[in-house]
């Protein structure tokens, strides 16, 4: 039996592989304790593999014969084997995104894999200025106002500014994030939660793109657990990455990456 835990900044992905067979679990961070229960149970016979922000801490406290392996590596490994099991077609040669509390990019070629870029853009900028911009502070709550909302009275489109001539470039494209806000209280909350995560989205694409120009790749490959049960999230990413030329796809289980990679590394 083995066992690999992903303790990131938000989520712990854990995933148990038992004769072949492979199940997934999450559990928020402050709930540790509560998983630790049964965990320490389960891997007194089990081999531990640890990885993420809080793996050291994990293995002091909970594990001290795992091993520990670092995040980036479990990262691509897991990504490179989900991808195989999943029957999405992709290239040899492309970009790994993951959108967790932050956001990470990685270049992956075949077993060459490298962290290229990171961003403080992520998942925890969608909790934290959701609980800012919204009465809600649940993760489902705050993704469901932004599916429900509508970003045109939030954010200044390019033909906002050249109303009433015409734009030289695509007019919906977005010239400035937020702009059209006029004070706190006259906007609804879905609209403002629409307009955060399309910036997110944006932000990430827009970083995705010079960086897989400059890397020399169209092909893009979404995970993390922001992805998750958000439609607003994904069709915006997926919307902006064509729009720019990219070819998106987004990975089933692909928040489990490192979990998964790091009983395969
Ligand atoms: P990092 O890799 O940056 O250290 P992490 O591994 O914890 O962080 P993920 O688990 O990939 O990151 O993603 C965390 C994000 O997922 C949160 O910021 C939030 O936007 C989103 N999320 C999805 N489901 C939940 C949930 N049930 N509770 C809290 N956040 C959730
Ligand atoms: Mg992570």
């Amino acid at each position: 039996k083995k066992i690999g835990i992903d303790a990131g900044g938000t989520l712990l992905k854990i995933v148990i592989e038992e004769k072949g067979k492979i199940t997934y679990k999450k559990y928020p961070i402050e709930k540790l304790d509560e998983a630790m229960g049964w965990l320490s149970i389960l891997a007194q016979q089990a081999e531990v593999n640890l990885t993420g922000g809080k793996a050291e801490y994990l293995k002091k406290r909970y594990f001290p014969q795992a091993r520990v392996v670092t995040e980036f590596k479990a990262t691509c490994v897991g990504a490179n084997y989900l991808i195989k099991q999943s029957r999405l077609q992709i290239a040899s040669k492309f970009m790994l995104v993951n959108i967790g509390t932050g956001t990470s990019w990685y270049l992956i070629e075949e077993e060459k894999t490298e962290r290229i870029l990171g961003s403080g853009i992520g998942g925890g900028t969608f909790m934290g200025l959701g609980k800012l911009l919204s009465s809600k502070v649940e993760y489902s709550q705050l993704a469901e106002q932004a599916m429900e909302g509508d970003r045109a009275s939030i954010d200044l489109l390019v033909k906002d500014i050249y109303h009433p001539g015409e734009p030289p470039i695509e007019g919906t494209l977005t010239a400035s994030n937020f702009a059209k806000v006029e004070k706190l209280g006259v906007h609804s909350e879905s609209d403002m939660m629409a307009a955060l995560v399309n910036m997110i989205a944006e932000t990430i694409v827009l970083l995705s793109n010079q960086t897989a120009t400059y890397y020399q790749t169209k092909v893009i490959v979404y995970i993390g657990s922001t992805l998750i049960e958000n439609p607003a999230l994904q069709v915006g990413l997926e919307r902006f990455s064509t729009l720019v030329g990219l070819t998106p796809h987004f990975l089933p289980d692909g928040e489990y990456c490192g979990a998964l990679g790091s009983l395969i590394v």
